[in-house]
């Protein structure tokens, strides 16, 4: 059974083979505002002709609105009043789905100011999952497509050099990496957001094989649960067609709360879960070694000479004003990563 309005264009609804309902409704018609996690989805024209509540759903990494065209100036206006950036990006997409689809990116504070040209009908998509839709590299006709193993990448975090060795690692194995990274809500002492991206896409841009590398976002918060948030990334990644996933160490852990090796055995009592799990140990510098190495491929007697890689470390000497030494982040990054420290 296939849900769809009146924006889906005929032709793909031809396509489907079972029942099609619609469930679309016309402006004034009575609709709920949905609300599912890392978006939320609202209408910018209520029942009866009323004017939405943007309150509970301003804070949001991702705002989907429909049907708000004719207010986007009063909603723009209303969310910078609830605290989102002016910056921020935002992009309509006229007609989507169909050939004559019309994209028009736009910041908040211009759309505020009435500058922005749109016609209805338009989806509005607001935040920085925005700036992956528009300067980010999905998999194409060239890459994605074409990739038989598909590794994704999922990520909390700006690239340091142990998550760049494990993209490098990705890149061995597989024939395409989806670097995948949480756009909802984190910890305080996370990067934000479109840092983050940022700095993803100065890596993939300058330092690896763009076409065998895509970048996009997952609207979810981070749960840091540990184990059970590892085989819940597995399977959302099985579901974004990756075929292998890779487990590190400590995956979704916080502090010290979970045993660092718990998200690998979890795996172990499951039933097979369609996507091939890949366990990956502690990855460090270790200056005898000459480079990243890991738990497997670094002797014990290196141990000494090992440096462990965090971006609590990195963060900690950008606040303090120094610059993070070359094993523990790319220099070419410090400018982008500083951005994201207070
Ligand atoms: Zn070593």
């Amino acid at each position: 059974m296939v849900l769809h309005d009146r924006l889906v264009d005929a032709r793909v609804l031809d396509l489907v083979q079972g029942e099609r309902v619609y469930v679309g409704k016309e402006e004034g018609e009575s609709q709920p505002t949905a609300v599912a996690e890392g978006f939320a989805v609202v209408l910018g024209v209520l029942e009866g002709g009323g004017w939405p509540d943007l309150a509970p759903y301003a804070r949001g990494p991702t705002l989907v609105v429909l049907m708000g065209v004719k207010r986007r100036a009063w909603i723009a206006k209303e969310l910078l009043r609830l605290g989102r950036s002016p910056s921020e990006p935002t992009l309509f997409a006229e007609r989507a789905t169909t050939p004559e689809e019309r994209r028009v990116l736009a910041p908040l504070g211009e759309v505020a100011q009435d500058k922005v040209a749109v016609a209805s009908p338009a989806v509005w998509i607001i935040g920085e999952v925005v700036r992956v839709l528009e300067g980010g590299r999905q998999p194409g006709p060239r890459g994605g497509l074409g990739w038989r193993r598909r590794f994704p990448f999922q990520t909390r975090n700006a690239p340091h050099r142990a998550h760049e060795y494990l993209i490098r690692l990705g890149l061995e194995l597989a024939d395409g990496v989806l670097v995948h990274p949480i756009l909802g809500a984190k910890k305080q002492d996370d990067f934000p957001t479109g840092v983050i991206l940022e700095a993803y896409q100065a890596l993939i841009g300058h330092f690896l094989p763009e076409e065998r590398v895509a970048l996009f976002g997952l609207a979810t918060p981070m749960r840091y649960s540990g184990p059970k948030e590892a085989v819940f990334h597995a399977l959302v990644r099985k579901n974004f067609g990756a075929t292998h996933f890779l487990v590190g160490r400590d995956h979704a852990g916080v502090g010290n709360f979970y045993d660092p090796y718990a998200a690998h055995r979890i795996f172990d009592r499951l039933p097979p879960l369609g996507i091939e799990i890949l366990k990956v140990g502690s990855v460090f510098h270790c200056s005898l070694c000459g480079g990243i190495a890991s738990e497997r491929t670094c002797p014990e007697g290196h141990r000494d000479k090992r440096l462990s890689i965090s971006m609590t470390q990195v963060r900690t000497l950008l606040r303090e004003g120094k610059a993070p030494p070359l094993e523990l982040v790319r220099p070419e990054l410090v400018p982008i990563l500083r951005k994201g420290v207070r």
